[in-house]
């Protein structure tokens, strides 16, 4: 139904922004862009950006904002992604958003299509981060509430000892929390008035947010 798609997933750690980025990606036929992911494909491919991208990690800096941009611009560049691309951890600060749009603009596109700010009360983010354990022999993911193995702390597949990563420990959560509001508040008053934004309600499951989703993109749920 949507014609061009180019769509901008914000959400905290633990909202299901990359699920449902996914789950949009797979329905509307376009190519998932997590920056993550690029980066290290990029670097791997040895271009011009993932050189600079490569040397910058290795000295331990973090990829500036003019790396992730031309990492994006050689993403928009293939063929694939003529018709859109769902963002997915991109943009995160205020200069690759605004660079965002010239590069749609000097490509002869429309701009971002519709930016879906997934919202969820922290307390839930929280609980849902810190029930989370992982095994680290198999890397099966469960969780204490949702998702619970059959026999407490043991992986089912692999009959490892389950843990809960660092970065999903409750005072954890909670500063990563207020370095993402931080970070993206500047990012939702850029987008908040324009056309395309809208404010999702990320309780409830996958399904359900899903649904929410297409109703908002006007894709069949
Ligand atoms: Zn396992």
């Amino acid at each position: 139904m949507t014609a061009c798609g180019h769509i901008i997933f914000l959400g905290a750690p633990g909202a299901g922004k990359g699920t449902q980025a996914q789950v949009v990606a797979q329905r509307m036929l376009l190519p998932h862009v997590s920056t993550g992911d690029m980066l290290r494909a990029s670097v791997g491919s040895g271009s011009e950006a993932g050189k600079r991208a490569k040397a910058i990690m290795e000295s331990g800096a973090l990829v500036g904002d003019d790396v992730i941009l031309g990492i994006i611009a050689e993403r928009l560049a293939h063929d694939d992604a003529s018709g859109g691309v769902i963002f997915d951890g991109f943009p995160r600060t205020l200069v690759q958003a605004e660079g965002l749009d010239r590069l749609l603009e000097s490509v002869g596109r429309l701009r971002v299509d519709h930016v879906l700010h997934i919202v969820l009360a922290d307390e839930e983010i929280v609980s849902r981060l810190s029930g989370r354990r992982v095994c680290e022999n198999c890397g099966a993911i469960y969780h204490v509430a949702f998702h619970p193995p059959m026999r407490e702390g043991i992986c089912d597949r692999c009959g490892s000892v389950l843990r809960q990563r660092d970065d999903d420990r409750p005072e954890v959560v909670r500063r990563r929390l207020a370095v993402y509001k931080s970070e993206t508040e500047p990012l939702v008053s850029y987008y908040r008035n324009r056309a395309g934004y809208a404010e999702i309600d990320g309780s409830g499951d996958t399904a359900m947010v899903s649904a929410r989703i297409a109703a908002t993109l006007g894709i069949e749920g």
